[in-house]
């Protein structure tokens, strides 16, 4: 273990864009996501998830992009003066990387932004259940999911799957583009709207990101997403139904903040194994990882030393 780095150093780092299911519902309140030809999705393989919402429109995707690199810099920069972020030799950090390196190159076919991204891949050290991707392609995990929960490969490409998702989605996007909408920002107009606005609008959108909340719909598309990037990528799309088990027991404790925001009920579970069938197939020819990486070491009871 690298001496420049404490896997459990934050115990209270902060929790940029936890996603999260939101209680309130914004369904058909203004415009609804324009759906795809039912034919175009009926003729891929894979899962079902629809279009982007069309509230992703009211805010550019250089900007929230631009906004989550700023917020992702910021915080490793935090964390490596917190000896908080894991160095690029660090065990677990190459086994991030090397799961990522399979994830990625898939991600284009989701949304075409990401062939341009940035992508970078981080390790925290907190005890925390948490990990995220930030629109951009800004990921990271916390040292408490791997080692908690045991994650094995197929799982944590799982988890990985369903945040890079968010940002494939652009859920973000969505979430500010409703803030601007139940703001009234747009009832305005578009005529009365001019860029100054739209600019001290766009200003607070950094503070957003770090508690976003993602909506119950969101949640599950991440999930179906995640699964399908998974089991391209050659991980077993069955360990979503196992992760989210663990998810569940753990969550049985005092629930940790990811795990208060993803409800691991029945009703998740059930969805993610009614999909299973429209991955196997993928699953079955897609080429899978030689190398499989050991479970995160468990952190030492005293987090001081
Ligand atoms: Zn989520």
């Amino acid at each position: 273990m690298p001496a420049d780095f404490d896997p459990a150093a934050c115990p209270d780092l902060p929790t940029p864009l936890g996603c999260a299911c939101s209680r309130r519902r914004f369904g058909g309140l203004l415009m609804g996501g324009a759906l795809a030809p039912a034919a175009a999705w009926a003729q891929r393989e894979g899962v079902n998830v629809g279009e982007t919402s069309g509230f992703t429109k009211l805010i550019s995707a250089e900007q929230i992009e631009s906004e989550g690199a700023e917020q992702y810099a910021k915080m490793m920069s935090q964390a490596r003066q917190q000896r908080a972020l894991a160095p690029a030799n660090h065990p677990q950090l190459i086994r991030l990387r090397e799961i990522a390196k399979r994830i990625i190159p898939l991600a284009g076919d989701w949304n075409p932004r990401a062939k341009q991204w940035r992508w970078e891949v981080n390790l925290l050290g907190s005890p925390q259940l948490n990990a995220f991707c930030m629109p951009g392609g800004k990921i990271a995990f916390y040292y408490g999911i791997l080692e908690k929960l045991k994650l094995d490969d197929d799982e944590v490409a799982m988890i990985m799957g369903h945040e890079v998702a968010h940002a494939l989605r652009e859920h973000a996007r969505e979430r500010v583009g409703k803030s601007m909408a139940t703001n009234g920002v747009i009832e305005l107009g578009s005529a009365l709207l001019g860029l100054g606005n739209l600019g001290r609008f766009a200003a607070g959108v950094g503070g957003q990101l770090l508690s976003m909340t993602f909506s119950r719909q969101d949640e599950s598309e991440a999930d179906l997403v995640g699964m399908e990037l998974a089991a391209r990528a050659g991980y077993k799309p069955s360990a979503g139904v196992t992760l989210w088990q663990k998810m569940g027991q753990a969550a049985k404790g005092a629930p940790p903040q990811w795990l208060s925001t993803h409800p691991a009920g029945p009703t998740r579970i059930r969805d993610i194994e009614a999909n299973l069938p429209k991955v196997a197939g993928l699953y079955e020819r897609a080429d899978k990882p030689a190398q499989r990486f050991e479970v995160a070491p468990p952190l030492k009871s005293s987090a001081e030393g």
